[in-house]
């Protein structure tokens, strides 16, 4: 048995450092916006669980009024499976003899899986992994998948036109993959500062989405979800005629990026990394026990929730906080929160949420899929 033992009506000041703490009120508050603005516009909303890989807030989601959930990742998908979530879209292509054997092991217990592919070849592997499976053992309907097309992001997906349409052909003979829609997303457009840039760059990508989904419903596909959007585009997407579905995942949260592109009206930063001063360095300048391990860079550096202070990283475990003349002084033992400024692999650091209102715990939630990176 440990010594640290956190619990529910404990203050977050007796919290150790780091801990990954959200406001509850924050929180609810920025799901209840989405909702309130995404809802009556008739979509289903899927949001991306990659953001917050925890089963409990998958579900808080679906109370709110989503339609299931997208992992990006197969191993996040068996362990939301493992946790009762199983009505999933796997945003990310499956490929590789490993993959698809997890995924044929995952689909006999998860028939409710949908998945996305972006070539003939790709969609002729799982096809072969089902069907071989099927022959054993029996009683495998096909899975229902959706073809990944590429909006202008150029990671995934496949060119709409002539090759989006070959490979529909081509999935339409495989007898255990059943096409039911396609996934267009435009990650690339997501933190396009200002609001009217990023609807304009938005309506184009969704120009070319919906056009393919006519087109392919023209050669006779039955493609009955049309999934796309994030945070910075949803409430654009969702006014586009044909999108049916939207996959926003960082509201919950945000972060300094997406404040940054979208402003901070919107969402509120409702999760933050409680961390300790643990040394002082000059009458100016003191250092954190977050760093690397607890924060990450990719998308320019956290900021301390109180902006009188400068962070700056100072490796894996530390980074400094400073502050101009006249600012009230840090000294060793303060506390501080620290804003993330990408919040999906921020979370990936951490183990477990501390929820809080008016800083006294009222839950922990487990980050369920952290670390699953297959
Ligand atoms: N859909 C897909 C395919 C994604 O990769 C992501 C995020 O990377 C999202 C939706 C959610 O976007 P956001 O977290 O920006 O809301
Ligand atoms: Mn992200």
């Amino acid at each position: 048995m440990t010594s640290y033992a956190p619990k529910v009506g404990d203050p977050i000041s007796s919290l150790d450092t780091p801990s990954m703490i959200v406001d509850i009120r924050l929180m609810n508050a920025n799901i209840q916006k989405l909702f309130a603005t995404l809802l009556p516009t008739g979509r289903n909303i899927r949001p991306h669980l990659k953001t917050t890989k925890s089963a409990i807030l998958a579900q808080k989601l679906v109370d709110a009024g989503a339609k299931g959930g997208c992992v990006a990742k197969l191993s996040e998908a068996e362990i939301m499976t493992a946790r009762g979530f199983p009505d999933l879209l796997v945003t990310c292509e499956i490929v590789g003899a490993a993959k698809l054997k997890r995924l044929v092991a995952l689909y006999r217990k998860n028939r409710k899986l949908r998945i996305v592919v972006d070539s003939i070849k790709g969609a002729s592997a799982i096809n072969d992994a089902l069907a071989e499976d099927d022959e054993k053992n029996g009683l495998l309907e096909p899975l229902n998948v959706l073809i990944d097309l590429d909006v202008g992001l150029r990671r995934t997906g496949i060119d709409a036109g002539q090759p989006a349409s070959q490979l529909a052909a081509h999935i339409a003979t495989l007898s255990k993959l059943k096409l039911i829609g396609v996934q267009g997303y435009e990650g690339h457009l997501q933190h396009v500062h200002g609001d009217e840039e990023r609807k304009a760059q938005c309506l184009a990508s969704m120009a070319i989405l919906t056009s393919t989904a006519d087109a392919l419903r023209g050669e006779g596909h039955d493609i009955q979800v049309v999934t796309t959007g994030g945070t910075g585009t949803a409430e654009f997407c969702a006014t586009v005629p044909g999108v049916t579905e939207l996959q926003p995942g960082s509201f919950i949260f945000m972060d300094t990026d997406y404040r940054n592109a979208i402003g901070a009206e919107r969402y509120g930063q409702s999760l933050t990394i409680l961390a300790t001063v643990v040394s002082k360095q000059t009458p100016s300048q003191v250092t954190i026990d977050t760093g690397l391990k607890s924060l990450t860079t990719d998308s320019g550096l956290a900021e301390c929730k109180d902006q009188r202070y400068t962070y700056g990283c100072l490796g894996d475990e530390h980074g400094s906080l400073r502050w101009e003349e006249g600012t009230p002084p840090l000294d060793v033992g303060d506390r501080v929160e620290m804003v993330p400024s990408h919040i999906d692999p921020t979370i990936n650091l951490h183990d477990v949420y501390y929820a809080h209102e008016g800083g006294v715990i009222q839950d922990m939630w487990p980050v369920d899929t952290r670390g699953k990176v297959q």
